[in-house]
């Protein structure tokens, strides 16, 4: 892993930099954001980095080819240990397992990495054991503690560690790494990038969820006919959804896209901006008028609301269908 391959966090990439420039490695680090934004990616660049043999020094960029490269891209540098929970936690024995590793010397002077993924996953016990060892930082020895959720971190482990930020990535960056690792699925790209709101660990997800794309087509099929359907059967089509929070929203979502892009064909025609490039032709036959558009948008982004306040996902489905219905009926 290079720090080049990361995209879209040029800040935090850049204090590493600086860091190394100057000789200045901390000896704990936390990564902390959102899943799914490239803080593991960015551990293991600075991982394989430090350890390299013959690094480039100006463009920070590990050779590719010494025995500690090659080691730390298939994953068996023995100076650079991952951890990751245990489970639901992570255990005080993976902890005592993991220290006694560190307290080797490592290979070559080297630096010994540990990067320990989901750290506020550490149990009370595995995190005061760990923090013994923050206290009393050895030499070349550098921990990445990954999170995405910080607030659950003890302030103890948090006083210990140098907090660099990662930010959820922009919609071109999402895209342009699904291009790269999904080209052949580029009709879904778009869709799933709007979905995805900055995580590419969310929009490879969706890209795997077969039930997320059977209930699109399902609903897209429905909202096609929609305008000639009896309230009975919209009422009887949402029975499926009873208690089902997480398809709902993931429907009122898809209900947004549709509505959006039948809005953006509707007024400014430029197909390629269009989230559902798989549903172009009933996208250009839809005859709702931008006025309802915009209504029914309303009624989405409100289902939306109501969902995150715990309002019942059927009914919510149900009201925002029915007066979709007769805003399209206009
Ligand atoms: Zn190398």
């Amino acid at each position: 892993m290079q720090f080049s391959d990361i995209q879209g966090q040029e800040k935090a990439i850049h204090i590493l930099q600086c860091a190394i420039q100057n000789r200045h490695i901390a000896h704990a680090y936390l990564f902390a954001g959102p899943e799914g934004v490239g803080k593991k990616q960015t551990a293991l660049a600075l991982a394989q980095y430090l350890n390299c043999a013959a690094p480039d020094l100006n463009t920070f960029t590990s050779c590719g080819n010494c025995p500690s490269c090659i080691q730390s891209v298939s994953g068996s540098q023995p100076d650079i240990l991952m951890l990751e929970p245990d489970g639901a936690s992570i255990k005080i024995e993976q902890i005592r397992t993991l220290l006694s590793k560190v307290s080797l010397r490592s290979y070559e002077n080297a630096y010994k990495v540990i990067i320990i993924n989901d750290a506020h996953l550490m149990t009370e016990q595995a995190a005061n054991c760990l923090l013994k060892t923050l206290e009393e930082p050895t030499d070349n020895t550098v921990f990445i503690l990954i999170t995405a959720q910080v607030q659950n971190l003890p302030v103890t482990i948090l006083s210990r560690c140098q907090q660099i930020s990662f930010h959820l990535l922009s919609p071109s960056v999402i895209q342009d790494i699904l291009q790269k690792l999904h080209p052949e699925r580029q009709s879904q790209i778009g869709l799933v990038t709007a979905l995805a709101k900055g995580s590419v660990s969310t929009a490879e997800n969706l890209l795997a969820n077969e039930e997320i794309a059977g209930a699109r087509q399902e609903f897209y099929d429905l909202l096609m006919k929609l305008h000639q359907m009896r309230p009975a059967q919209i009422i009887g089509w949402c029975e499926q959804w009873d208690k089902n929070k997480k398809m709902v929203k993931a429907l009122l979502e898809l209900g947004q896209l549709w509505y959006h892009d039948a809005l953006m064909v509707n007024t400014s025609g430029q197909m390629t901006l269009l989230v559902n490039q798989d549903y172009l032709a009933p996208l250009k036959s839809q005859k709702i008028a931008p006025q309802q558009l915009l209504q029914i948008l309303q009624y989405f982004q409100t289902g939306m609301a109501q969902l995150e306040n715990n309002a019942s996902p059927r009914l919510i489905m149900e009201i925002v269908l029915l007066k979709t219905q007769a805003a399209c009926t206009v």
